[in-house]
């Protein structure tokens, strides 16, 4: 694919230590990504991997997820990596309806657990976008 693949990230308050946790253990492998986040999970990223070059979009819930789904929509974000936290009731359900929703339109894998994340981030070569694939809006 030409340029490197970009990969999207959030994660709930209660999943973002997990998030940091991940991306810790997996810094080398995203590293090779052109990585974009919501606010607030972004900067969590950034002050526990200040060598990671992370893209940290709006906050959430003032917007960042949406700013993440026009990326999606432009054919700009070869994978997302949402951590939903399962136990207590999402106030931003519909931010995950919605990204699932765009993950699904354009084509591109969604891991929403650690489990699948890293599945995902072990072949950065391998993505594409709808855009390499001529099928961006
Ligand atoms: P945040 O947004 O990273 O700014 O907290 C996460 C979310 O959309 O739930």
């Amino acid at each position: 694919m030409a340029g490197r693949p970009a990969l999207a990230m959030v994660a709930h308050d209660n999943q973002k230590d997990a998030l940091v946790a991940f991306a810790t253990s997996h810094a080398n492998r995203l590293s090779q990504f052109d990585l974009f986040a919501t606010g607030t999970t972004g900067a969590r990223i950034k002050a526990a991997l200040p060598a990671l070059d992370v893209t940290a979009l709006k906050s959430g819930p003032l917007g960042g997820d949406q700013q993440i789904g026009a990326l999606i929509a432009e054919g700009r974000i070869s994978a997302l990596v949402f951590f939903v936290d399962p136990l207590t009731p999402m106030p931003h359900d519909v931010d995950v309806k919605a990204l699932t929703r765009l993950a699904v339109v354009y084509d591109i894998p969604m891991a929403l657990n650690a489990a699948t994340a890293e599945i995902l981030i072990r072949h950065p070569g391998d993505f594409t976008t709808p855009a390499d694939r001529g099928e961006a809006a």
